[in-house]
């Protein structure tokens, strides 16, 4: 009987084994191409990288000391915008809406990388993050087409984007952005220490780069009419570190990694007819000190605000959570890149509780057991806070028409305006910067 059961053990340890191993060794291949119809593009082409997270300061330091010879070749040649603002708010995903569209990220029907959506009956909350990305290209609205739409059927891809609607071959490398991003700070670090197969298993931000890039050299062969990569490595290290000499090395080998692009580009003669374009979605800034607003608002004046789930891990459901909904006064949405909307609640009945928009009084004259509350002045008045804007009188004719509407406020005609209260920039630590939009969004 023992040795029954020693026998069945071992075997069952030698089966792990083999399966580990079978798993370690399927890791360790380079990226194959799926086997896919590609038409190669005729005429002209295009190529965008993507750096996220790209310091105005620090690249342009980094161009005046020659760390960035390769992209300083390119400027060289074509042209160099210096101060460019590609979109507002400045935001992941929704700042490559007008690159991929030629269109002001306004028009595009979403506000951000997450943000709340009054006028949908359900899933107001619009959560990018995470499993949820795959909501982005069909949020955004139909009628602005994408280059990727724009050039079918000729062959289109995209890395690590998912503001690619209508593109051929999309490319996301999650797990190796994932392990890159928290390598010093999780299991990463160990399982990166397995001989062989760590790096592997857990690449760090310069491998990662480096993976997506030899999977653009393969696809760049079949000449891609639209090819759209993404440096994820400047943003993430950012969130973790700060900018700190590992993000200048970062950049540098963005660089390097653009070099060997460029460089295969003219090798397969496509170099008459590719523009390659270099560009950002947002800047960074260093953080030291985090405030929670939530906790804010209610000390200060009782309102009970509700983050929701911040990343989406475990589904690709978007679903409020009606109780939430329920017992909460507003939605504080932290959009990313120290900026944060605040969404009230506005109809006193359930059924159009969430639907109904506060007006510029209700904002500024907010009523919680018995008191009124100037919601700017609050924000205004709070340590951290740069700059406080509330949009009201929203012209619907310029978004998608509304599933249902107020009946205490019926849509109004005029455009809308933003009220914006601003902190004497001397009264205000760097570090914390936050934006928040009260009101008609
Ligand atoms: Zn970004």
């Amino acid at each position: 009987m023992n040795f029954r059961r020693k026998k069945n053990g071992l075997l069952g340890l030698l089966l792990l084994s083999l399966s580990l191993v079978a798993l370690l060794t399927y890791l360790s291949q380079p990226h194959q191409l799926p086997d896919l119809p590609r038409l190669p593009a005729q005429g002209n082409t295009a190529t965008i990288f993507l750096i996220d997270g790209l310091s105005n300061d620090i690249f342009r330091k980094a161009m005046q000391q020659g760390k960035l010879p390769h992209i300083a070749a390119l400027a060289a040649q074509g042209r160099y915008v210096e101060n460019g603002i590609g979109s507002f708010p400045s935001m992941t995903g929704y700042a490559f809406f007008p690159f991929v569209t030629g269109t002001d990220a306004v028009q595009s029907g979403i506000l951000g990388l997450r943000w709340f959506d009054r006028q949908r009956k359900n899933d107001k909350f619009r959560n990018y993050v995470g499993r949820t990305h795959i909501h982005m290209n069909t949020d955004i609205l139909p009628e602005h087409r994408t280059f990727f739409e724009q050039y079918q059927p000729y062959y289109t891809a995209s890395i690590n984007s998912y503001m690619n609607r209508g593109v051929q071959e999309a490319t996301m490398t999650g797990w190796a952005h994932t392990t890159a991003k928290y390598e010093g700070k999780s299991i990463f670090g160990w399982l990166r220490a397995i001989p062989y197969f760590g790096k592997y298993i857990a690449k760090n931000h310069f491998e990662h780069e480096t993976a997506a890039l030899e999977i653009a050299l393969q696809q760049v062969a079949h000449n891609p009419k639209v090819h759209w990569i993404t440096f994820p490595s400047p943003d993430a290290y950012n969130h973790v570190f700060g900018t700190d000499s590992t993000y200048w090395q970062l950049l540098t080998h963005i660089d390097s990694l653009i070099g060997r692009y460029v460089a295969e580009v003219n090798r397969l003669g496509q170099g008459g007819q590719r523009l390659i374009a270099i560009v950002s979605d947002h800047g960074i800034s260093d953080v030291g000190r985090n405030i929670d607003i939530c906790q804010y608002l209610y000390e200060h004046t009782g309102m009970v605000a509700e983050r929701g789930t911040s990343v989406n891990v475990w589904t690709s459901q978007l679903t409020d959570d009606p109780i939430l909904l329920d017992k909460s006064d507003a939605y504080f949405v932290i959009n990313g890149n120290l900026c944060g909307y605040l969404y009230l609640k506005g109809g006193s009945d359930s059924l159009n509780a969430w639907t109904c928009q506060p007006d510029y009084s209700d904002i500024t004259q907010w009523v919680k057991n018995d008191s009124a509350y100037n919601l700017l002045q609050v924000f205004a008045n709070m340590e951290g806070i740069e700059l406080v804007a509330a949009q009201t009188k929203l012209d619907h004719t310029k978004r998608t028409k509304p599933t249902r509407h107020c009946p205490h406020h019926p849509p109004p005609k005029d455009r809308w305006s933003i009220h914006v209260s601003v902190r004497h920039p001397k009264c205000r630590p760097p570090s914390l910067r936050a934006l928040a939009l009260l009101g008609r969004l």
